[in-house]
């Protein structure tokens, strides 16, 4: 790239020129050693010193570029350096050493600034051109934006707009950028080759931008733990979402008042949530029951006749042989213990639904281990037996099926309060009767009409995601999670009301996956709830699973509320909408601030 240094700027306190006086002239100056005009050799040296300088550092720029080690010198590379110590010497004894340091530094600044400018003209070209397939860009590894060398000096920022690239720690960071972008080096072995994950977040958030030529800015990279995920919670992290985390309650709920933690950006959603909590506990509060706990995994194998495949089935079925597997399967934890075997048949294929207790955690992991187990202990008596999956989808995990909402999957829970007469006039603002009414054309019968799947309710998802967030469950586990059935019904002469939540697949856990992050640790904690349970294994897991039925119970509250009183669009309005022009906001190839 041509590189034009601008004209360097001379301190307007000093002048230069044959026409002023040398600063100290009864010094003596190595000019006077030359026989030839004091302007002459001013000229001569000052041409010297800023082509020099330009020579050398558009050599190092190449250098950074290129991965070239810096200590590595051409023959013309030194002999530049040794004109430029010459000129420096000549400069330093004639103007003293103040000036030419700020040459020095005004020369540095400018070069590089011309620099800067022109690599930004370059990404904002560029992001326009591949705004439409930042995926296929990343799968390549040739780079398609230039890069953006690291500033050698430190450079005011206030004049200039905030560059793209984060600026980085050292001159190794920059060559490893570099590797990554040009596929040398694996973005993902950041970690293991570097022993540092924050570093490796930020080198690879680095490659990032400059391959896209999209900014990332707003992303925060500073103030998380990337150590506490390695392993565990997320591969090749750039840095982390903000979700605010917002407090409904209390929620009185079996004789105990908690606050519970929602993470969404869906305005009114804890607003409404909390409403319903105060309904709740202005009635007396809500009752929470636990109706079954227990984790399931279902692998898939194959024989080569139904007859071989039916034989295990009856196999398993059989109350001898179910002794001996669940002393199999209960080696793979301490807190796994087998519950029960259910298996359907496909022609050669049986699906082999193992359910086990997982104490307080979540029990994914523990439920495959004890399946392999069995699997390989199985081979013994069954060696024609192929397997083809450890999951075979009867599970059934992440994914909406009949078998989870009538078997149940995790916890299942019974939630119900009765809200008194006044209190659904005076907080939820509507009437008994309206409330069971739409509850029955809308939660049971539109349910029916739509041909749901454990969908009988308003919107037990909206409080399920939300909890699941704050406090480190999966959120893909959703799916099932919020199977839910809302009934509704007036009793005590038809004035009150009793409603109640039904969820027979309340996947959570305390200990393992995301729960153990600071922040999902804290809501944990803010629960009751955090890690295994001193007491009894698991009861801190069941706990939270009623606990997040009780708050869906709040939910649907005051949601049908809501709609009953004809305030669903009202309230939206005011508090999910900003008054903010949305067609303003677009993809940034370029930092703004
Ligand atoms: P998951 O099975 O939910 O995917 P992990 O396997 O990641 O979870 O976490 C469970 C781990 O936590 C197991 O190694 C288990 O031994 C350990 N653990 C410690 N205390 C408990 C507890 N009270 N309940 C369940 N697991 C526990």
């Amino acid at each position: 790239m041509d590189v034009r240094r601008r004209q360097a700027k001379m301190p307007q306190s000093v002048k230069i020129g044959a026409d002023e006086p040398p600063m100290k002239p009864n010094n003596p100056k190595p000019s006077d050693a030359l026989p030839l005009p004091l302007s002459f050799t001013n000229g001569l040296f000052f041409t010297m010193f800023f082509s020099v300088m330009y020579f050398l550092l558009t050599r190092w720029r190449e250098k950074i570029r290129n991965s070239t080690p810096l200590h590595v010198v051409t023959l013309s590379e030194l002999a530049a350096s040794v004109s430029l110590l010459a000129s420096i010497i000549y400069l330093i004894g004639f103007f003293g050493i103040d000036f030419v340091q700020s040459v020095i530094y005004r020369s540095n600044e400018d070069a590089w600034d011309v620099e800067e400018e022109e690599n930004e003209k370059l990404i904002i070209e560029d992001d326009s051109r591949m705004g439409t397939s930042p995926a296929t860009t990343l799968g390549c590894a040739v780079p398609v934006v230039p890069l953006i060398p690291q500033q050698p000096t430190k450079v005011p920022v206030t004049e200039k707009p905030a560059p793209i690239i984060t600026p980085q720690s050292s001159e190794e960071d920059e060559q490893i950028v570099n590797s990554v972008v040009e596929g040398k080096v694996p973005s993902y072995s950041l970690e293991s080759k570097l022993g540092d994950c924050k570093r490796a977040a930020s080198i690879r958030r680095e490659a990032l931008q400059r391959i896209t030529g999209k900014s990332l800015e707003g992303l925060p990279l500073e103030g998380f733990d990337y150590e506490s995920i390695l392993g565990q919670c997320c591969e090749m992290p750039v840095g982390y979402v903000q979700i605010p985390v917002g407090i409904a309650g209390p929620l009185l709920l079996n004789g105990a008042e908690f606050m519970v933690p929602m993470a969404t950006t869906e305005g009114c959603l804890v607003a409404s949530t909390n409403r319903g909590c105060k309904a709740i506990y202005a009635s007396g509060g809500a009752t929470g029951t636990l109706l079954k706990d227990g984790m399931t995994r279902a692998p898939v194998v194959r024989f080569e006749t139904a007859k071989r495949a039916a034989e295990l089935k009856l196999y398993l079925e059989s109350p001898v042989n179910y002794e001996t597997i669940s002393v199999v399967f209960n080696k793979s934890s301490r807190f796994a213990r087998l519950q029960g075997i259910q298996c359907a048949m496909a022609g050669k294929n049986l699906y082999i639904r193992f359910t086990c207790s997982t104490g307080d955690a979540m029990g994914m992991n523990m439920v495959s281990k004890g399946v392999q187990n069995v699997l390989d202990y199985l081979e013994n008596d069954f060696p024609d037996m192929d397997v083809i999956g450890i999951s075979g989808n009867f599970c059934s995990d992440k994914k909406p099926a009949a078998v989870n909402w009538i078997e149940g999957r995790g916890k299942s829970v019974v939630c119900e309060a009765i809200i008194k007469e006044e209190i659904v006039t005076k907080v939820l603002k509507t009437n008994v009767a309206a409330l069971v009414e739409l509850n029955m054309l809308k939660n049971l019968t539109g349910s029916a009409i739509a041909g749901a799947l454990g969908g009988f309710n308003a919107h037990a998802s909206n409080i399920v995601s939300a909890v699941y967030i704050a406090t480190g469950q999966d959120p893909a586990q959703n799916i099932e999670s919020s199977h839910c059935i809302t009934m509704m019904e007036a009793v005590n002469d038809g004035k009150d009301l009793h409603i109640s939540v039904t969820m027979p697949s309340i996947e959570v856990g305390t200990v393992g996956g995301g729960t153990q992050l600071a922040s999902q640790s804290a809501c944990l904690n803010l629960l009751g709830v955090k890690g295994a349970s001193k007491e009894l294994a698991g009861a801190n897991a069941r706990l939270l699973a009623t606990i997040v039925a009780g708050s869906v119970l709040a939910g649907e509250l005051s949601l049908m509320s809501a709609i009953a009183a004809g305030q669903l669009v009202k309230s939206h309005m005011k508090y999910n909408r900003s008054s903010k022009d949305v067609t303003k906001i677009s993809s940034q190839g370029k930092a703004h601030k």
